[in-house]
């Protein structure tokens, strides 16, 4: 039997016949037994608390490691706020390790920087209600101005057409231009004001490039003749012949564009130009430019001519006026196109302005510039035009008249209705403002049982939506007052024939 050598040596100890005693043998292998098991256990125990001091410096080590990531991130997180606020300092560096500070100073900020945002959602909502009443005003203002100003451009219109002493046309002349100054003056804040605000937003409807163009070049050739200069047009073959888009405000950025070329130039050339950029089956881009030889601008007032109300040259514009808002509006107008404007000019030697808009060139639901005709004539149509004030109803009756149409007159909506159930017209020319019954509520009568007369608002309004709004109601379109003759004649021709036809 081999035993604890312990007990092997205690065993030596004893006489023989104890040793070999079965009792005591058994005795033996018992304590023998013990020892082993004291000795498994000892071991264990050893192994165990070997491997717990191993756990223990590993747990030490990492608990090390995540205090020292713990301080140089509060240290970080001070540093980040120092340099923030310095002021911060005082607060913050009191505690060495801890952020009880931090926390509590973070609070604080979070709490003025609510209280920060509350204002300026006070001062943005006070803000927008002064921009609200600012486009009130401007809008009733200008309605206000537009109105005697219609009577004021149809009367000129008329007397015009009239035999006249040289002195009355003279007088008359300046008349005009003065009233129409005034009308564009208007027109130009409130585009203005409407662009700033948001308001734009562009049609996209079939243009035909070389159409527009040549209206352009047609609304200015007479003026351009008075001061000795020719109007030229270079259009690429390899334009689209129609493109979609907004016919009046690419048309807008080219008339000021033109209008600015031919007030800047004596004796000269302009040219106005549509070069194709890229073309492809679904798109174009067209580079548009308008050139003269007038005087130019010097190279350092470049990029001030776009800003609002500023003038390069103020002999100039003291000669022919001008609000120095003509550029603000074309640069924001490209702006809307997603394009920008350029200017290439010395003083003295002319000046080109170019502008490039990419356009898609797919189908288009609505007819694009009609030709600006010679000859007016409206024989056979018959309009009732429905008006309160006494000077408009002059002039358009006398307008229509010389282009012999027929007009009938109701001087509000109701009576309007009432001659349309017992008449038959050809075409309505509806004010919106009028006591007894409004242009949109005769409106909604007359649809109740004549769905298909054209019925075209006449409006001094220069509210943004007013086309939405006129067609909400059923109109058929609108012509902001004042008008000129040519426009009457064009919607009145455009529209009444339309409906003959139909
Ligand atoms: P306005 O023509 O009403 O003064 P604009 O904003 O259209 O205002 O033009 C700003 C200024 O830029 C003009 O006053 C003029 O000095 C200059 N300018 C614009 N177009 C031309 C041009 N074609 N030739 C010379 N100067 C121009």
């Amino acid at each position: 039997m081999k035993l604890h050598h312990l007990l092997e040596k205690q065993i030596q100890t004893l006489s023989a016949q104890h040793r070999y005693d079965p009792a005591m043998q058994q005795f033996l292998q018992l304590v023998d037994q013990s020892y082993k098991n004291f000795e498994g256990e000892q071991k264990n125990t050893e192994h165990a608390f070997q491997a717990c001091e191993k756990e223990y410096q590993d747990i030490l080590h990492n608990l090390q490691l995540q205090n020292n990531i713990y301080s140089q991130s509060v240290q970080q997180l001070k540093n980040a706020i120092i340099a923030h606020e310095p002021q911060a300092a005082a607060i913050i560096e009191r505690e060495e390790n801890g952020l009880t500070n931090i926390i509590a100073y973070l609070e604080k900020q979070i709490q003025k920087r609510k209280e920060t945002e509350a204002e300026l959602i006070r001062a943005k909502d006070q803000a927008e209600d002064g921009s609200r009443a600012k486009s009130d005003f401007l809008s009733v203002m200008s309605h206000e101005i537009r109105t005697p100003l219609n009577a004021i451009i149809g009367i000129a219109h008329l007397l015009l057409q009239d035999q006249l002493l040289p002195s009355q046309l003279e007088n008359l002349k300046a008349l005009n231009v003065s009233a129409e100054n005034l009308l564009r003056l208007i027109n130009d804040i409130l585009d203005f004001a409407k662009i700033e605000e948001g308001k734009i937003v562009l049609a996209e409807k079939k243009i035909c490039l070389q159409q527009l163009a040549e209206n352009i070049k047609t609304a200015h050739q007479i003026r351009a003749a008075e001061r000795g200069n020719t109007i030229h047009m270079v259009i690429d073959n390899a334009l689209p012949a129609c493109v979609l888009g907004d016919e009046v405000r690419l048309g807008q950025i080219l008339h000021n564009l033109v209008s600015n070329a031919v007030k800047f130039t004596r004796n000269g050339v302009i040219t106005i130009q549509l070069s194709a950029q890229k073309v492809q089956p679904n798109e174009a881009a067209v580079l548009f430019s308008v050139t003269d030889t007038g005087v130019g601008i010097e190279r350092e007032k470049h990029a001030l001519i776009f800003d609002r109300f500023t003038q390069a040259n103020a002999d100039i514009t003291r000669e022919f006026g001008g609000s120095g808002l003509g550029l603000a509006i074309v640069k924001r107008l490209a702006a809307l196109h997603n394009s920008d404007i350029y200017v290439n000019s010395e003083a003295g030697r002319g000046s080109t302005f170019s502008f490039t808009i990419h356009f898609k060139t797919g189908k288009a639901d609505q007819p694009s510039a009609q030709p600006i005709s010679g000859k007016n004539d409206l024989s056979g149509i018959k309009v009732l035009l429905v008006e309160d004030v006494e000077f408009n109803v002059m002039v358009a009756k006398k307008m229509i008249n010389n282009w012999n149409g027929a007009v009938d007159i109701a001087e509000n909506g109701a009576i309007a209705v009432n001659k349309l159930r017992n008449t038959n017209y050809d075409i309505v020319l509806m004010d919106l403002q009028m006591p007894v019954m409004d242009g949109y509520n005769a409106t909604q009568h007359i649809r109740n049982f004549n769905e298909a007369i054209p019925i075209i608002a006449l409006t001094a309004s220069a509210s943004a939506d007013i086309l939405q709004r006129t067609r909400e109601f059923g109109m058929t379109d609108y012509l902001a007052k004042p008008f000129k003759p040519g426009e009457l004649y064009e919607m009145i021709s455009r529209y009444s024939r339309r409906h003959l036809t139909s």
